[in-house]
Parts: C-alpha cells; sequence; structure tokens
C-alpha cells in the first residue's frame, strides 16, 4: 500500500488518510471548481523526503499534486481522485537572510505574510504582492505570482534567482543562485516558474530582495468613464515617478469593496454620481520630502488626463482602500460570483477589451464587473452567469478576444484544471505540443500535477483536451 510506504517515508504523524483528510485539501479558492478527495495527504519535511514520495509515486503509479497554502484560483492545486496531494506546510524556513547580497532562501511552504515580517527588522523587502498574503512562496514560483506591485517591480519571474527542485523522477536539480543572470545551458529556473506542479516541485527558492521604502502616499482619482481611466496610463506611466501601484476599479466594484470593508472615502456626492470607476495609484519612496514633490506633481498631471477630481487619502485610509482592494475577490465570492476572469492585454488595449466585455456581457444577459492591475494590463473580472454554457461562452468570447488584441488567457492566476480547456482549444497547436515534450522531459511518467494545464480530468475538466500526445500517467500494478 502507498500509505504505508509514504508513512515511512514522512513518520505517521505527517500522513492523513480516510477521514483524516480535510474538506481545506480538496479544492482551492477558484470558484466554479469541484472538490476532490484524495487518497492521502503527506507533509514531508526534507528535500530528501520529497524525493523520496515522488520515487514510491512512480514506482506505484499514483499521481501527485504539489499543494502550498491553496489561494490559487484557477484548481490548479486540486487533487487527483486516487492521489496524493504533498503538502509542503511543515517546509517553511528561512534558510537564510543574507544582507550583503540582498538575497534570501526559504523552503516553499513559508507565506508571503511570514517572509514579509522576518524581512522588514532588516529594512528589506520581497515585493511581489498577489492580493493574498497567506499565498506560499511554492505556490507564487508555481503560478509566477504577479500583484499590485508588478508595476513596479515585476513579478515572481523577475524575483527568483534559483531554485531546489525535484523532479517526476525523483531526481533533485539546483539551478541559478544568488547572481541575477548566468548564461550557462538553459535557464531551468525560469521554466519552472510558473509551470503549475506539472514540471517539478519546488523544494527552495533564492530571493532577490529589495530596500524596503518607508513612505507611501494613496492618490484616489474618480473618472467618467475606464476608457479615460486607461488613456491616462500610459502618460501616467511614463510620468517618471515609478508608481508603486495603478489599479483600476470600476463602480460597482468599488461600492461593493468600500461597503464590505466598511470605508467612506469622503468622495462628494455630486463627484460620485459622475463617476464610472477609479483609478488608485500608490507612490512610494525612501524621502518624505521628494514623496511629496512626487505626489504634487503626479496630482496635477492626472488632473489634465480627464479625472472628474485627485484625492490624496490620509495615511489609514489609503491603507484600507488598497487592503480592501485585495479582497476584491473574497467581495465578489460573499455576493455569488460564479466565475472569475483574468485576461492580461497590453495595457494600451484595456479601453478595446472592455468594451468587448461590456458588449459580451449585455449580449449574454450576464453581470461583468471588475478591476485590475491597469500598470500592467491586468484585467480582472468577476462573472455573474448562472447557466454553464453561456458562461463558457461568456470567457470563451472574452479570451479570444484577449489572445486577438495580443494579451494571453490567464495573466495571473494560472491555467489550473479550469482553464486546460480553453488552453486547448486557444492555444497554438504547436507551442502545446513542444510544452507537452517539455512536461514528458521533467515528468516522463506523468505524475506530477496531472489534469493541471493539460488534459484535465475531473469533473471540471469536460471539454478539455483531446487527442493528448503527452506523458501518460503509468497505473501501477503494485496499487
Ligand atoms: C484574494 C486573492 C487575491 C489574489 N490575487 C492575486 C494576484 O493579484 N496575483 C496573482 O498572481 N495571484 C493572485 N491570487 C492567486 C494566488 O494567491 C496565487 O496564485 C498564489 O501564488 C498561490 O499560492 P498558494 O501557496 O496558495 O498555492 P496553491 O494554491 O496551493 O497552489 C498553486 C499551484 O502551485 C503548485 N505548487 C504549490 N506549491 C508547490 C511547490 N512547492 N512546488 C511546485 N508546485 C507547487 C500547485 O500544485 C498549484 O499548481 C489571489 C488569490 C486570492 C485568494
Amino acid at each position: 500500500m502507498i500509505e504505508d510506504l509514504l508513512a515511512t517515508i514522512v513518520g505517521v504523524d505527517h500522513i492523513d488518510v480516510g477521514d483524516q483528510i480535510s474538506e481545506d485539501a480538496t479544492h482551492d479558492e477558484s470558484l466554479d471548481g469541484v472538490p476532490v478527495r484524495p487518497r492521502a495527504v503527506v507533509r514531508p519535511g526534507s528535500t530528501e523526503e520529497v524525493a523520496a514520495i515522488v520515487r514510491a509515486a512512480v514506482v506505484e503509479g499514483i499521481p501527485l499534486t504539489p499543494r502550498g497554502s491553496g489561494t490559487g484560483l484557477s484548481g490548479a492545486c486540486t487533487p487527483v481522485a486516487g492521489g496524493v496531494v504533498v503538502s509542503f506546510e511543515r517546509m517553511n524556513r528561512i534558510l537564510e537572510i543574507d544582507t550583503d547580497n540582498h538575497v534570501a532562501v526559504v523552503e516553499p511552504g513559508l507565506t508571503l505574510a511570514e517572509l514579509d515580517a522576518a524581512l522588514a527588522p532588516h529594512r528589506l523587502i520581497y515585493p511581489v504582492f498577489p492580493g493574498e498574503q497567506s499565498a506560499s512562496l511554492g505556490g507564487n514560483v508555481a503560478t509566477n505570482a504577479g500583484g499590485m506591485r508588478a508595476v513596479k517591480y515585476g513579478v515572481t519571474r523577475h524575483h527568483v534567482l534559483g531554485i531546489e527542485a525535484v523532479l517526476g523522477t525523483g531526481d533533485v536539480i539546483s539551478a541559478g543562485g544568488k547572481f541575477v543572470k548566468s548564461t550557462s545551458g538553459y535557464d531551468l529556473t525560469q521554466l519552472v516558474i510558473g509551470s503549475e506542479g506539472t514540471l517539478a516541485m519546488v523544494t527552495r527558492a533564492t530571493l532577490r530582495l529589495h530596500p524596503r521604502p518607508e513612505f507611501h502616499t494613496t492618490l484616489l482619482a474618480p473618472f467618467p468613464t475606464i476608457q479615460a481611466i486607461a488613456s491616462a496610463v500610459p502618460p501616467i506611466a511614463a510620468s517618471g515617478v515609478g508608481p508603486l501601484m495603478v489599479e483600476y476599479i470600476d463602480l460597482v466594484s468599488m461600492a461593493g469593496i468600500t461597503a464590505n470593508a466598511g470605508i467612506d472615502l469622503g468622495i462628494p456626492a455630486e463627484i460620485k454620481e459622475a463617476a464610472l470607476a477609479y483609478l488608485v495609484i500608490v507612490l512610494e519612496n525612501h524621502d518624505p520630502t521628494r514623496l511629496e514633490e512626487d505626489t504634487e506633481a503626479l496630482a496635477g498631471q492626472i488632473a489634465g488626463l480627464g479625472s472628474l477630481d485627485v484625492y490624496v487619502l490620509p495615511d489609514q485610509a489609503g491603507t484600507q482602500l488598497i487592503a480592501a482592494r485585495e479582497k476584491a475577490f473574497w467581495a465578489s465570492k460573499a455576493n455569488g460570483a460564479d466565475d472569475i476572469v483574468d485576461v492580461v492585454v497590453p495595457r494600451a488595449s484595456i479601453p478595446s477589451f472592455l468594451d468587448r466585455v461590456s458588449e459580451r456581457a449585455a449580449a449574454t444577459s450576464s453581470l461583468v464587473i471588475g478591476c485590475g492591475h491597469a500598470g500592467d494590463g491586468n484585467v480582472h473580472l468577476s462573472v455573474w452567469q448562472p447557466d454553464p454554457d453561456v458562461r463558457h461562452t461568456l470567457l470563451h468570447d472574452l479570451m479570444t478576444s484577449g489572445l486577438a488584441l495580443g494579451g494571453a488567457i490567464s495573466g495571473e492566476h494560472g491555467i489550473g484544471t479550469q482553464k486546460a480547456g480553453f488552453l486547448a482549444e486557444l492555444e497554438d497547436p504547436v507551442k502545446l505540443d513542444l510544452m507537452r515534450r517539455i512536461k514528458a522531459a521533467f515528468d516522463p511518467h506523468g505524475i506530477l500535477n496531472p489534469g493541471t494545464v493539460f488534459d484535465p480530468v475531473g469533473p471540471s475538466g469536460a471539454g478539455g483536451a483531446t487527442g493528448a500526445t503527452g506523458p501518460a500517467l503509468v497505473t501501477g500494478a503494485g496499487r
């Protein structure tokens, strides 16, 4: 029995079977996913244990699903029935904070909140901040997490200098290191980043850190249309002040997130009535005088870009608004949203994309609202459309429109199990075939996270890829 084998690897206290398996391990936070009970949940404590788990799974033909904090929004850590979840919660140590090289070396189960708390006393920051701070660094690496600060700092891909990882054979590789660049063969670190647990299990990451700016200002600018906001973003990005965040929030979303958080931003009624969308900009600096100068200059510039007004929010209100924006997903979930879309387009194409969104929403009698990282073209939409077929058509149209504008079907949350069917349908078959061959090289037995990215296998996989040419899951006789 695989359970006995796994128990000898990690110890009986670190494997859950049957009723011991928590409901939490059966799903992530995606809205449309169907929970799947795994055969076991195993919690390794070291790279050697992860490698031994993979070797055992290969022999027994058991699929493995890596799991960080389960905050993903695409069903990527949804288990496979009969498979085993590998939870990294015990591997959560900070191995090193190297203040000379501005680098941290961490285990994958460490959360962003834990890392941030440890870096603050050193006046350093790991600036990748997707909206959910309980997310793990392993999950961030596997999804190439982005977030509101990407417009200034970039995403996970720009901050992971190296990894240690266990391949689908049980072999352990170490790639990259405490340096920004090398030209020594293919960059395996970058290949694993964003691979959603389908190529390797990340057991260690070397992260690039930055000095931690202490002073922040939040500007809020109501606009008469989202199109006006989108037109204002390129000049703001070119202003030279290097904003930390440039977020747009549509009228309905703003009402939802401020009501949810109990915030009153004190905007006069006549402005509120005329505003259809808001731009939120956060500036940061190490020097309060320079921050004040930048704030003044940018506020003046925004006023000339078609905004109805510009407010510099008091510190507390600014912090509250950003925290509420981070929780926008939870507000949509609480209000019964049926799905979310995270298409990315070149930022100058946001108006064209949103025109198409309005048109398709009206044509299908759906409610589609949202906010997004306007500075880098990431549009996050919440969709209310109870009919699954109509919803599928709507999502398909929105993704196709994003692609036609030079974008991608997922800018942030990943393909997971939920968009695997869309990827199979909409992505270039030559690229898909190449991806499958890369997967086969890392994971020749096809045991790592099957159903994610390719060939959805769960109930949410209806409409998934057909004619798979990639590695088939080995079904071991000894199971
Ligand atoms: C409110 C909210 C807001 C969010 N905002 C953003 C946002 O702005 N930007 C953004 O990018 N994302 C956002 N997300 C999505 C999510 O937080 C990120 O995808 C995050 O990176 C997932 O981390 P996790 O630890 O929860 O991973 P999980 O959900 O546990 O897993 C995600 C993927 O990583 C794989 N994985 C986990 N650990 C490992 C490992 N050690 N080795 C290999 N594979 C592994 C899993 O198999 C799965 O494929 C948001 C989520 C929520 C709930």
